[in-house]
């Protein structure tokens, strides 16, 4: 029998919302035994490629009303609204926190955080520790962490499913993926804080890791999963590898401008030009290229970014990073000549539907950061939103966790062993040891990419939508039969590969049924058969419920406390 490893609260994923929600575990009990998994060294996690700022009112001309409403808006009146403004009024003191953990924010010659502007925002909010915002973030996050001898870590240890005994979730099953060894680990609260899932689609900012696997371990698990059908796409990516150019070139003064010379924004979003919000300038930039304004290149169109104006000086004060990255994978210097853009997945709106606190609908099982829908960023996040989410609501749920370890007996163990072993079986006869099996995991990979993109990208519409549906559903059958070559147990890439396209499966399928559901325009989701916004039948979250059809949706109704919807105007 495999050794059951036991804490008492266990936190899935070592990136900002993870760390911070550890952090916060502790404070509220010392004593408690508190446990990271993660499936990458935690300063590997995504957070790190952070760049822009978080957000956050720190400064005299700014408002805690104001950041409410500017959220509210950017999401197209889905955010939910209580929601809103506890992350508004917590954001601030989180901010601090992270400067007295040791965060080296940028400094205005007074001293004070420096904040640059960020689309959709009307003030300059975003504070920023140059363009490594993320990376200075975890780091500060991290060496924290490390200070407290009661938080252990599982670094390359990779989660596949969660225990689940009598409606209760007590704990997951983890390979460690130097051994092969597959564990259960058994807790009496579990955190998910596993980020998004980029990697549904072909073209993104996200790093490979981010596979949407706890989105799928939830659903699976009876969780509901909420509002999916919204993924954001950040205007400027660089063609070809998808690497993010920072809405920070945009905060301080970069012009997007087409083949013909113009500043095209013009004709879209006059008031706000390149500050307008993700999902505006996408489609202004997508339209530019269907109606023949862009460049053509070697990957296909684009637009030009252009830096040039705003002198060697400021670039290597405010974007060193972005310097770095465009002579590094274009090989041309943003000092001199503009930067190739184009519209790139970026992150999911979407994801584990939980409340305020992180608690999900499965009792034991919180939420928070990417992988969670807290519902504060409802059919459109505001750029640098994100990582204060995961300050502020990595910090709710990691003290909610804790209470609620404090609260619950201890897990018993003996259906535990049963549990593992099912799931040791189910990985074994799915992959280890397979007889036959005639599908790729690469090929299928490439047929989901292949349908997000053409179906359910930018522009949608319910017949491409449909057509998706029905591939990812023939996707999910053809995976019965897959197979992998490598059959050893020491770093089986192809075997993590295969069980993150399983996760993936789950939540495109989830992306594209809520998106056929959703027969109306609003933030990201942009429907060409329903361009309208319709209040009187679509102001409702959509819920994902497991089924073994595919999902079922349910609908929920969106908390409004002080901003009625009214027309989305900048
Ligand atoms: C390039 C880029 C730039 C960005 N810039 C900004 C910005 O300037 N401002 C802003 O607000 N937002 C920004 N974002 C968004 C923001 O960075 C992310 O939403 C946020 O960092 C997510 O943090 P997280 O803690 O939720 O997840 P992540 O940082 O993605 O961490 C996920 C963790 O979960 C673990 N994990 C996942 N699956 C498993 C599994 N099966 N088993 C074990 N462990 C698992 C991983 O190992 C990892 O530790 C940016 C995103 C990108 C991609």
């Amino acid at each position: 029998m495999t050794e059951v490893l036991t804490h008492d609260l266990l936190i899935v994923g070592g990136g900002a919302a993870g760390l911070r929600a550890a952090i916060a575990a502790v404070e509220v009990d010392g004593s408690l035994d508190i446990a990271i998994v993660s499936k990458v060294f935690p300063m590997r996690s995504h957070t790190v490629s952070a760049e822009g700022g978080a957000a956050a009112v720190l400064r005299e001309d700014d408002n805690l009303d104001l950041h409410c409403f500017d959220t509210v808006r950017g999401s197209d009146f889905l955010a939910d609204q209580d929601v809103v403004e506890i992350f508004v009024k917590n954001a601030p003191e989180e901010i601090i926190q992270l400067e007295h953990w040791g965060c080296p924010w940028s400094r205005d010659s007074n001293g004070k955080i420096s904040a640059r502007a960020f689309g959709g925002m009307s003030v300059k909010r975003t504070l920023y520790a140059s363009d490594k915002t993320g990376f200075h973030m975890l780091h500060a996050l991290f060496q924290t962490s490390l200070k407290h001898a009661s938080i252990q870590r599982y670094d390359e240890w990779f989660v596949t499913s969660l225990l689940v005994e009598e409606g209760r979730c007590v704990g997951v099953t983890a390979l460690n993926l130097t051994t092969g060894e597959l564990y259960p680990i058994v807790a009496r609260a579990v955190l998910l804080c596993t980020g998004g899932g980029g990697q549904i689609f072909p073209f993104t900012t996200n790093a490979s890791i981010k596979t949407s696997d706890g989105m799928a371990l939830a659903y699976r698990a009876g969780a509901a999963l909420k509002d999916m059908e919204f993924v954001q796409y950040h205007p400027t990516g660089l063609p070809g590898t998808g690497i993010l150019i920072t809405e920070a070139s945009r905060g301080e003064g970069g012009h997007l401008v087409n083949k013909e010379g113009e500043r095209f924004l013009e004709r879209y979003i006059p008031g706000k030009m390149e500050l307008g919000p993700r999902d505006i300038l996408s489609r202004s930039i997508m339209t530019e290229m269907e109606e023949g304004r862009a460049f053509e290149g070697l990957y296909g169109q684009y637009v030009h970014l252009d830096l040039s104006h705003l002198g060697e000086k400021l670039i290597d004060e405010k974007l060193p990073f972005v310097r770095e990255l465009v002579v590094k994978f274009v090989g041309i210097d943003p000092v001199h000549v503009p930067i190739p853009v184009r519209p790139v997945v970026h992150y999911m709106m979407g994801g584990v539907s939980t409340d305020i606190n992180g608690k999900t609908s499965l009792s034991g099982l919180l939420a928070a950061g990417e992988v969670a829908c807290v519902t504060l960023n409802g059919a459109n996040r505001l750029g640098s939103n994100s990582l204060t989410e995961c300050l502020v609501f990595g910090a709710l749920s990691g003290k909610a966790a804790a209470h609620d370890v404090l609260e619950r007996k201890p897990v018993p163990q003996n259906p535990i062993q049963q549990l593992a072993e099912e799931e040791r079986k189910r990985i074994s006869k799915k992959f280890l040891e397979k007889e036959g099996g005639k599908e790729r995991v690469s090929s299928l990979r490439e047929e989901m990419h292949l349908t997000m993109e053409k179906n359910c990208g930018v522009f949608r519409t319910g017949q491409g939508l449909q057509e998706a549906c029905t591939t990812l559903r023939e996707l999910r059958e053809r995976f019965d039969d897959v197979v992998i070559e490598d059959r050893g147990r020491v770093f089986n890439t192809d075997l993590t590969a295969a069980l993150e396209l399983d996760f993936m499966l789950d939540a495109a399928e989830c992306i594209t049924h809520s998106a056929l559901a959703r027969e109306e325009s609003r933030g990201a989701h942009s429907r060409l058969d329903f361009p309208q916004r319709s209040d009187e039948k679509f102001l409702h979250h959509l819920l994902s419920y497991a089924t073994p059809q595919g999902p079922r949706l349910e609908q929920q109704a969106v908390t409004i406390t002080r901003w009625p919807p009214q027309e989305r105007k900048y």
